[in-house]
């Protein structure tokens, strides 16, 4: 079924067709349709919960109340999707829930993705890519994206958008590193909370992807990509940005992941989906399945997962059956719909339905510009020697322009269903020949052929001789290299349907190619020596074998290495096209020659500057070589406006970069076969909280450039840092602040990071950001930076009390611009001289509850650490509609360390609701900054 599933994705983009016919639809759900239409289309009249001044409660109660199995079964199920899959179907969008008439239900359109409307829609911006967003460290940039992302997907008549994505970049070799944010839990949260914000704040649902722990794509949604990780892990680092999108950004929707998760696949963990997002964050959103990933009826439906997509295998018919014949009780799809039904509500969609306009334009010359915003603050300077950047746009001297992604194929974006199609593009090269102004003179040299130029490796160097591989297909045959040196060898996949194809010589993977829009040919550098023959093979579908010999290849070099003598300072643009949904990348290595070509050009040219268009760390064995490094990330339509403005100076490169960039591979903190991509089925997370910088710091390894790092035009110097107050207790704040002044000649953007290093005995890393201020300085100017430190930056996962805890003693606070030792030359302490340790919520409710009818709820604070607490409160928080009170005591006004407080509640759920099952959830405040909480299910009727 999942190979099904995957092999045949979007297959066909062809001409979206607006009318659902019944024939179009899936097994079963046709059966559905031809029911719901059956019945006229509804007036208000006839469905009193449109345009009503009812909370949204009762308006979704009274509609369930008038829904049948089969119809509630029509708004969990898939429907197909856009052109493709083993159904296909005229949708509008990749995820789609038409709406039924009947009922005065609209339709439910879900569309990618995280930077900016994908599957192939047209008359969208193309923004930068997620990487580059959390490079900015810049929260008014990410809520204006998120706007953008959120007004397009509603100019398409698309309710839901299915972004962020917030896993987090566990290994630089993940695919999909370009769409997510970062290595890094806070920034994570921080980032998605904010672009979450920004889309929601039009009126777009938000749909946060993958819940959980989905950090590769090799053996994606199989049974082999079992990640075996415990929960303080999960815990800390995989889960704070959802968490951060339930409880701060209040999320819409959750799409669960591809992955399993010790031994069950994500949308079906009822750890995941029920005992965390459910019961301990209070989620009263819905949850849908990302393509495919669920695998079972009765396990995805009594985990929490509410809606099947983009087909109907699992929550089709099956779950029509188990329903009707009682396997899965009616309560289970009741809550299912009443999750859907309320966001639907709450985001106004009964009285203002979307009609499906997706090829409709929605881009503005508005929302191309915060593009071209975002990519200037995106813009990383890695390595600046001897003034080199900025170059000037008007000295009167020339400007060597090198490399196939300058102009002649250019990266804007990664691919897979992240890829946004540009309504218009700048090239490196337009953008830096429109920008320099008279006097400064642009040149181009390609350097390299574009891979998809290069010549079939013919019959006389390959035997057998290549004609091509179908599907499941393979070919192994011998190559004879003619001559010693560089040779680039590319693979074509044609056929656009997330299915790999890899390229190995003499039994290493050196290619995989995903078959993902935009790109189809991937490319690899490789030595190979005169006379010696390789074995070669390739796995899965292939249209092309293609090769550029050393001697192929020399002439273009030898052009733009001539181009550089001649000019006053050299740019090569280089990118890494690889990066895509569907595969992860063999090496860090850039592909092509493109690392020969940076040598090359440097050694002609003293003023060598390397301009990266890539979405993760990449390899810099030339770095020594150049003098200047900027990394652009993929910066979306704008690419060459962004980069003029940044390289002749116009804009300060403030970009900080989001992930360590490891020196190799031998130091990433995944890396062994039994870490990345896992064996024997499972993909161990030993490396455990040590993830990115913290792996790093523990370690005492030292990465090519860390977390954080970005340097600017300008320099700026830290003073004054003050930790207020030195000693607290564990349930109060700390505020630190620094003086951060402008020492250069220019203005400039830094990003002063706040790093805190807990008490040994707590077995945290040994540093972890926790605030972070972007500030813009004139010469001279300084600016005092404001953090606060709150308690829960100090807790960690007691696996043994399945809570949080928190440890006394001295915090280290470290003040900079990036993770490094050498970057952070502000440091003090404070004391923590008490805290509650693993005081945890325990919730006692009746296992069901009646409607209307009084029902008791206790609430205790468990007893734990040294500290006495001042004015705790435990409070309950229930479902829309329920009415409480307080039986007793539920404010504390001292509790020591010994004493467990426990107050107890009369609950009454609504007189008229459905039979669903909710939950019900208790807080704890230790102060007015410091909550722990609990929930359990209940069912009600
Ligand atoms: C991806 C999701 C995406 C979905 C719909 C899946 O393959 O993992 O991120 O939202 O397809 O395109």
């Amino acid at each position: 079924m999942v190979a099904a599933a995957s092999a045949w994705r979007r297959v066909i983009l062809a001409a979206v067709v607006l009318v659902v016919g019944v024939a179009a639809l899936p097994a079963g759900a046709a059966a559905r349709a031809s029911a719901r239409s059956a019945q006229a289309s509804s007036t208000n009249a006839q469905c009193p919960w449109v345009d009503s001044s009812q909370p949204i409660a009762a308006r979704v109660s009274e509609l369930i109340g008038q829904m049948t199995v089969a119809q509630e079964v029509f708004l969990v199920e898939g429907h197909g999707t856009t052109n493709e899959g083993p159904n296909p179907s005229p949708n509008p969008y990749v995820f789609w829930m038409p709406g039924i008439p009947a009922l005065c239900i609209p339709a439910l359109g879900e569309e990618d993705g995280p930077a900016g409307v994908a599957d192939q829609l047209t008359g969208v911006t193309q923004l930068p890519a997620g990487v580059g967003l959390a490079a900015t460290f810049d929260p008014s940039l990410v809520t204006q994206y998120g706007q953008v992302i959120g007004q397009e997907e509603l100019g398409k008549g698309a309710a839901v958008n299915l972004g962020p994505t917030v896993n987090i970049d566990r290994d630089p070799r993940w695919g999909r590193s370009f769409e997510t944010f970062t290595e890094d839990p806070f920034l994570n949260a921080a980032i998605s909370d904010g672009e979450i914000d920004g889309v929601q704040s039009t009126g777009e649902m938000s749909q946060v992807k993958h819940f959980d722990a989905y950090n590769q794509e090799t053996n994606r949604n199989t049974p082999q990509d079992d990640v075996i990780v415990d929960a303080r892990t999960l815990h800390e680092i995989y889960m704070p940005a959802f968490e951060a999108a339930v409880k701060q950004a209040d999320v819409a929707s959750v799409m669960c992941a591809y992955s399993s998760v010790n031994g069950n696949f994500s949308c079906q963990s009822p750890f995941l989906l029920t005992d965390v997002l459910d019961q301990e964050w209070d989620f009263p959103g819905f949850v849908t399945s990302d393509y495919g990933a669920l695998h079972d009826t009765l396990g995805g439906a009594l985990a929490g997962l509410d809606q099947e997509q983009p087909f109907n295998t699992f929550f089709g018919t099956p779950l029509e059956d188990d329903v009707n014949n009682g396997t899965i009780p009616r309560a289970v799809l009741n809550t299912m719909v009443q999750r859907i039904l309320t966001g639907m509500f709450r985001f106004s969609l009964f009285d203002h339905p979307l009609t499906p306009t997706p090829t409709a334009t929605v881009t503005t010359p508005g929302h191309q510009a915060i593009g071209t915003d975002v990519a200037d603050a995106a813009a990383t300077l890695l390595k600046n020697s001897s003034h080199t950047l900025p170059i000037s746009a008007d000295h009167g001297g020339t400007v060597a322009v090198i490399g196939p992604s300058a102009s002649a194929s250019p990266t804007y974006g990664g691919g897979g269903s992240a890829y946004v199609v540009p309504s218009q593009t700048v090239s490196p090269l337009q953008g830096l020949q429109s920008a320099a102004a008279g006097g400064t003179h642009v040149v181009y040299q390609q350097g390299l052929p574009t891979d998809a130029a290069l010549p079939q490796i013919p019959s006389s160097a390959l035997t057998p001789a290549y004609t091509g591989t179908a599907s499941g297909g393979t070919y192994t045959g011998t190559l004879t290299a003619p001559e010693t040196g560089t040779y680039v060898l590319a693979l074509t996949n044609p056929c656009g349907c997330y299915t790999p194809t890899y390229l190995s010589l003499n039994g290493q993977q050196l290619l995989a190619n995903p078959g993902t829009p935009p790109v189809s040919v991937y490319s690899v550098a490789v030595n190979l020596q005169a006379g010696q023959s390789y074995s070669i093979q390739i796995t899965g579908e292939s249209s092309s074998l293609a090769w550029g010999t050393p001697s192929f290849l020399a002439p273009g070099i030898a052009q733009a290495v001539d181009a550089a003598r001649l000019a006053s300072s050299a740019v090569v643009v280089v990118s890494d096209d690889t990066e895509s949904e569907a595969t992860d990348r063999p090496s860090l290595d850039l592909p092509s020659a493109q690392n020969e070509l940076i040598s090359a050009v440097a050694a002609a040219n003293p003023h060598t500057t390397v301009v990266i268009d890539a979405g993760a760390p990449i390899a810099m064995p030339w770095l020594g070589q150049v003098s200047a490094v900027l990394d652009a990330w993929y910066p979306g339509q704008s690419n060459g406006t962004a980069l003029a403005r940044v390289l002749f100076g116009q804009v300060d490169p403030s970009g900080h970069l989001p992930v360590t960039f490891p020196r190799s591979l031998s130091q990433v903190p995944a890396s062994t076969l039994a870490q990345f991509p896992g064996t024997n089925g499972q993909v161990q997370y030993s490396e455990g909280v040590d993830v990115g910088y913290r792996w790093y710091d523990t370690k005492g390894i030292q990465p090519l450039f860390p977390f954080g790092y970005g340097l600017s035009y300008t320099h700026f110097a830290f003073s004054d840092l003050r930790v207020e107050p030195s000693t607290v207790d564990g349930v109060h704040d700390v505020r630190v602040s620094a003086r951060i002044t402008n020492v250069g000649r220019q203005s400039g953007a830094d990003t002063a990071q706040l790093y805190l290093g807990d008490p040994a005995s707590a077995g945290e890393p040994q540093r972890q950001l926790v605030g972070f201020q972007r500030v813009t300085l004139a010469p001279g100017q300084s600016a005092r930076v404001q953090f606060t430190i709150t308690p829960r930056d100090t807790w960690w996962w007691d696996d043994s009390a399945g809570g949080w805890s928190q440890t006394a003693g001295v915090y280290r606070v470290y003040v900079g611009d990036s993770s490094a030792l050498a970057n952070l030359p502000l440091r003090d302490a404070f004391d923590m001289v008490a805290t509650p340790a693993a005081r945890q919520v325990v919730i006692h409710a009746p296992s069901t509850m009646q409607p209307g009818q009084p029902s008791t709820v206790s609430v205790t604070l468990t007893a734990s650490g040294d500290e006495t607490l001042r004015n705790v409160g435990l409070s309950l928080q229930l479902p829309e509609g329920w009415s409480v009170r307080n039986q007793g005591r539920a404010l504390f006004r001292f509790v020591s360390p010994t004493q467990a407080p426990a107050a107890t509640f009369v609950v009454t759920p609504p007189s008229s609701v459905p039979a669903t099952n909710a939950v019900v959830h208790a807080t704890a405040d230790l102060s007015p900054d410091a909550q722990r909480e609990a929930g359990v299910t209940v069912g009600v009727g």
